[in-house]
């Protein structure tokens, strides 16, 4: 069977170019690139490469890039380390509540340490609303992170106006672009972001490796301790073929950046429209122009979604419900809910996420078996069509 990956947010597979960068740096070009003789400052050599490509490619200087292990490791680390090292001049954060888990717990955590959190709330589309945003900072507000795109919806905020609201009141900005890099143009200098996280495996790169964006002359704590590498802020012997691999990737996701949002948006555009007109009750969730080009959160009345996913696997096509770090637990998306979706339509949420190499037989394919699964499964809906779209609270 040929199998069909349309849930390219959850994870992304190794461009071979990257691969082939990679590959002397598990066995021929082993050093550590922290020691001094000729075979660490090989590694070193590929490190600094991958470091220049990264800097390069979001308009930093090379020194301000910290290899983490990925971006949930470069989460925890913005909020915390920002925590840490401000706590004298406050204690109050500000993010929204459709975060990635990795922010949203690291902020449950940073509460019970005795810092305070907003959790401000997004519009119909998934968009912070600024005005909130305004209101709630105050003199005792040390940082604000707000996601560039979310991994469910596919929503990309309006980044710069948060940027410039955050200069304007001296508060230090993080956000999480794990989904935007390679989708968004990204400069963190004309954005004057301060800290930008992000991972490999979401743009074709190796898994376990991400990095964060630290801005020059921002105070930050480590959280890993132990040895002096990545200028003594974050410990441990770094991953060389997965920096290196990383390093490749962010430099072709976003050296082609405007062809292939065009190439995946339009498919992905083809797919939406095609489901609107062979199936009844389908609904787009986000925003329909300023949303990820390879994002289409589909809602389906009187369907459930996670029914829907079983049934496309054993059609060998894969997609995802809600996001795959929430997926596995039968939780209701509160990414869906903070939009006010109604419960039955969470329910029947899809996430489909495409690649520049998905192709329209395979968008074609998808929709044909798409309609013979929603038709089989609303035959048998507990719900009517009448009460689609209506039902409050959790199902
Ligand atoms: C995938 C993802 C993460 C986590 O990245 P890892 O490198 O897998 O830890 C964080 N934020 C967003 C928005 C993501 O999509």
């Amino acid at each position: 069977m040929n199998r069909i990956y349309l849930d390219n947010a959850s994870t992304t597979p190794i461009n071979s170019e990257v691969l082939s960068e990679m590959l002397p740096y598990f066995s021929s070009i082993y050093g550590n690139p922290n020691s001094l003789h000729s075979f660490g400052r090989d590694a070193k050599a590929g490190v600094d490469k991958a470091r220049d490509r990264i800097a390069n490619a979001i308009g930093c200087q090379p020194n301000e890039i910290f290899f983490t292990s990925g971006a949930t490791e470069a989460n925890n680390w913005a909020l915390r380390g920002i925590a840490y090292a401000n706590a004298h001049k406050g204690k109050h954060i500000i993010t929204s509540k459709i975060e990635h888990p990795s922010i949203l717990e690291t902020c449950k955590q940073l509460e019970k340490e005795g810092f305070k959190v907003t959790y401000l709330d997004v519009d119909k589309f998934g968009f912070v609303r600024l005005d909130k945003l305004l209101h709630y900072i105050s003199s005792d507000t040390i940082l604000i992170s707000i996601m560039t795109a979310n991994n469910e919806i596919g929503t990309i905020q309006n980044i710069q106006a948060i940027s410039n609201i955050a200069k304007e009141k001296n508060v230090l900005f993080h956000t999480d672009a794990t989904q935007a890099i390679g989708a968004v143009r990204l400069n963190v200098k004309d954005m004057d972001i301060d800290l930008m996280s992000f991972s490999s495996h979401k743009i074709n790169g190796p898994k376990g490796v991400g990095a964060l964006y630290v801005k020059k002359g921002v105070m930050i704590d480590k959280i890993i301790f132990g040895g002096e590498q990545e200028s003594g802020l974050r410990a441990g012997t770094l991953n060389t073929p997965a920096i290196v691999g990383f390093g490749k990737a962010v430099e072709l996701a976003t050296r082609d950046i405007i062809a292939n949002a065009k190439k995946v948006s339009s498919l992905r555009n083809y797919f939406i429209r095609e489901l609107e007109n062979k199936i009844e009750m389908v609904y787009l969730n986000g925003h329909s122009i300023q949303r990820l080009p390879n994002n289409a959160s589909i809602s389906f009345g009187m369907v459930d979604g996670e029914s829907i996913m079983f049934l496309l696997d054993m059609e060998g096509i894969a997609v995802s419900t809600g996001s795959a770090c929430s997926s596995g637990s039968t939780k209701p998306s509160y990414v869906l809910e903070a939009i006010g979706l109604p419960a039955d339509l969470v329910q029947g949420t899809v996430r489909f996420s495409l690649s520049k190499s998905t192709t329209k037989e395979e968008i074609d394919f998808v929709v044909e078996k798409l309609e013979e699964i929603v038709k089989r499964l609303r035959k048998i809906s507990p719900i009517t069509k009448a009460q689609v779209g209506k039902i409050k609270g959790d199902m």
